[in-house]
């Protein structure tokens, strides 16, 4: 884990997914059979499919905000109509809300909320796929998909020791070679790329060896050449034009499943989204929201030619940030279009242009007005337009980012000011955003419900209002799958 500053965002511990590889798990599930079961019995005297073809897209971070955010910014960029811009995953034929505390909080971390998508369980935080007395381990959904001969696949643009893919694999090496592919964007544990080769996964890193892979490759772990913060893969407002994105993981992936005449279980997480808004950076968050639109298109697309049998559920594992439209100094006006003058990231102004600065200058030489021009260019934020009070947060912000003293301690302020982030660089994002009329509450998750959207066969098992530990009975009641008794 890097001790950077505004990098220390993990939603899970890497100890306990280590742990948790490592051990033989003792595939004890708790909790669900009754209603699946139910569930399964009514489907069945309707003559209805099964899901073969099953997708789960999590969110990770993104709720009813990051959704609204992002759809009422594509529409601002062009036009000041009042009205949203759609994702292709809102409009799906059917929604529900979920909730998300889990087992010791209102407010979840990814480990524990993975943990109730992948097995139906909840947890406490940092646990990942274990009860709370971290004894007892949970079987997953991937691994009753493996049993009954469906391929699987896990995709995620997050490093591999994070919650919220780990927990989808995190029994892999003990339970042998269940995963025919194991798309993995990043990763910064060479002994997982070891493990993997060694039990015979084609390793690929490179977007030219990625795009060879062809049907019939066998198992696969991908990694992306190109990697950012925290060994993850670039935000999207950062990514190059050659470099891959999440749609193109994702498309990949249903190429190499979709062979399979058992059909195939596939978790693809949009993890960047819960990182930029943990950091308060509403650009890089919407932008991320959007690709995670994009590649859940790939499975639309998909289910498209087999709509009888393809199952896509959409969901966040919680919500990030405390987001909202709306900021008191904006009151009832929005200005997204605003959003739409960043270029880069918070991750990516930090890395080129305030590190090098901070390496150039001198902190007693240092002056506001040197990245004034590039923080223009950076954001679109122009300093001449703000008021008194902005300036001198900014002024204020910049002194404690160049390690200057300032004249009222802020030591202890220092993490409600900034989160433990560069303070300059998530200054200039909190007043893009207040600029733009987007609120935060917090740098941490909260603990409000997140929306799940569905298509396809059986559908209809996720309308209404239910917990998050029900998508994973819902899911193995589509698929057909006869739960283990407690
Ligand atoms: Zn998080």
């Amino acid at each position: 884990m890097k001790k950077s500053m505004g990098r220390n965002i993990r939603c899970g511990a890497a100890a306990a997914i280590l742990g948790a590889m490592l051990c033989m798990p003792m595939a004890v599930f708790a909790g669900g059979k009754t209603e699946a079961a139910a569930m399964n019995t009514e489907m069945a005297a309707k003559g209805e499919k099964n899901a073969k073809y099953v997708f789960l897209f999590i969110g990770d971070g993104m709720a009813m905000p990051q959704i609204s955010a992002a759809e009422v910014y594509s529409k601002a960029l062009s036009s000041k109509d009042i009205a949203i811009k759609k994702l292709g995953f809102s409009q799906f034929p059917v929604s529900g809300l979920t909730t998300t505390f889990d087992a010791g909080s209102f407010i979840t971390d990814s480990a524990s909320a993975g943990t109730a998508l992948a097995s139906g369980n909840k947890t406490l935080n940092g646990v990942v796929n274990m009860d709370v007395s971290k004894t007892v381990q949970f079987k997953t959904l991937a691994e009753y998909a493996h049993e009954t001969g469906m391929k699987v696949g896990i995709v995620s643009n997050v490093s591999l020791d994070h919650a919220t893919p780990a927990v989808f694999y995190a029994k892999s090496p003990s339970r042998g070679n269940y995963y025919d592919i194991a798309v993995q964007l990043s990763s910064s544990e060479p002994d997982v790329v070891e493990i993997a080769k060694g039990k015979g996964y084609t390793y690929v890193n490179s977007p030219e060896a990625f795009k060879a892979l062809k049907s019939g490759a066998g198992k696969v772990l991908a990694v992306n050449r190109t990697l950012q913060d925290s060994e993850a893969m670039p935000f999207e407002i950062d990514r190059k034009t050659d470099d891959l994105s999440l749609a193109d993981y994702t498309k990949k992936g249903i190429e190499l499943l979709s062979d399979d005449p058992d059909g195939f279980f596939m978790m693809v997480e949009g993890g960047k989204v819960d990182w930029a808004c943990h950091a308060n950076d509403a650009a890089a968050a919407i932008r991320d929201t959007l690709a995670f639109d994009d590649a859940i298109a790939s499975a639309v697309e998909f289910a498209g030619k087999h709509p009888e049998e393809t199952l896509i559920v959409v969901t966040g594992d919680h919500e990030t940030g405390g987001m909202t439209i709306g900021f008191a100094g904006t009151k009832y006006s929005t200005f997204f279009d605003k959003a739409g003058l960043q270029k880069m990231s918070y991750v990516a102004f930090d890395d080129t242009v305030l590190a090098p600065y901070k390496k150039a200058t001198a902190k007693e030489m240092a002056q506001l007005a040197d990245l004034v021009p590039a923080i223009k260019d950076a954001f679109g934020l122009d300093y001449a337009t703000l008021s008194p009070v902005q300036k001198e947060q900014l002024e204020f912000a910049f002194q404690r980012s160049m390690g200057n003293q300032v004249e009222r301690s802020v030591v202890e302020d220092q993490y409600l000011l900034y989160g433990g982030y560069e303070p300059l660089t998530v200054k200039i994002t909190q007043l893009m955003n207040q600029t733009a009329g987007i609120g935060w509450t917090s740098y941490a998750h909260t603990g409000v419900p997140v929306v799940t959207f569905a298509k396809g066969v059986h559908q209809e098992l996720f309308s209404g209002y239910y917990d998050n530990t029900d998508i994973f009975k819902k899911m193995a009641s589509a698929m057909n799958i006869t739960l283990a008794a407690k």
